[in-house]
């Protein structure tokens, strides 16, 4: 049997929610039950939402909790990224580097093995552009999108671009989903999201499946809020002819008002409970 290799992913913008932890827990007991491995990959790719020391605390918090982490940033890899090594456990591992951002140059062959094959293209469309075109797209009460319009456009590679995925058109996607059985997207008709930014970094999109398949994640295990992705995630795999993880979509927890847990309703951060 395949080894059982789940991680938790979070995007160090502040403290560790408790639904976060509560899918971290949920990860690690499925490694620990079978002999597998519990990943900790940090996904920093939105840079401008990155806090300072959100990564050291993070790992803090998990191991305050008795989340053992198996693989996951070193304290190269903190210090590499600004981070603080002080009582945090020296993690490391075969499938690292586990900090995205130090990840760029993978992300970059893998858009343009996608350009090769004919899966991505380069646009160069300017923000001004598709400013225009979402409000003539909300004027006509269409679903504000890419037109494609680099579809078919020979974009250099010289010029300043992004790397957008080109969704085929009117395909049904299906996810045979752990937790909520098989989910069908008739239409998976996102707009041909962007998967490789002007500067560089990916976007989430492009990251997480690249990182799951090259840490050989056998299970994804995260909150509800990610399903709307997977059928995109699992056209990236089909591109790349990579077989996907099991996926498995958590309940996140909810407060009082029946939404997501917020601020607003009180502590929310481990940290708060740990105080
Ligand atoms: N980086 C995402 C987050 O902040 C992770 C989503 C996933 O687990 O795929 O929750």
């Amino acid at each position: 049997m395949k080894e059982i290799r789940t991680r938790f992913a979070p995007s160090p913008t502040g403290h560790l929610h408790i639904g976060g932890a509560r899918t971290a827990f949920w990860a690690f007991l499925l490694a620990r039950k079978n002999g597998g491995k519990f990943i900790l990959r940090v996904e920093d790719t939105d840079q401008e939402r990155k806090v300072d020391g959100a990564i050291s605390s993070l790992i803090q918090e998990l191991t305050w909790f008795g989340i053992d982490i198996d693989e996951g940033p070193s304290h190269q890899e903190l210090k590499a990224v600004g981070e603080s090594t002080e009582g945090i456990p020296n993690l490391g591992g075969q499938a690292g580097p586990y900090i995205q951002s130090l990840r760029l140059p993978r992300y970059q062959e893998i858009a343009n093995q996608l350009i090769e094959s004919a899966a991505c293209y380069r646009c160069d469309c300017t923000s001004e552009m598709l400013e225009k075109e979402r409000l003539d797209q909300m004027a006509r009460r269409e679903t504000p999108g890419y037109s494609g319009y680099c579809r078919d456009r020979a974009v250099s590679a010289d010029k300043p671009h992004v790397v957008r995925f080109k969704m085929p058109f009117k395909k049904t996607v299906v996810l045979d989903d752990a937790v909520k059985g098989k989910v069908t997207w008739e239409d998976a008709s996102l707009k041909d999201p962007v998967l490789l930014k002007s500067d560089g970094y990916p976007t989430y999109h492009l990251a997480v499946v690249v990182d799951d398949h090259d840490m050989k994640i056998s299970h994804v295990l995260r909150g509800d809020e990610w399903l709307s992705s997977a059928p995109l995630h699992l056209l990236i795999y089909e591109a790349l002819a990579w077989e996907p993880p099991i996926h498995a979509h958590l309940p996140v927890i909810l407060g009082p008002a029946g939404k997501k847990l917020s601020k607003r309703e009180g502590d929310v951060f481990t940290s708060s409970f740990r105080e």
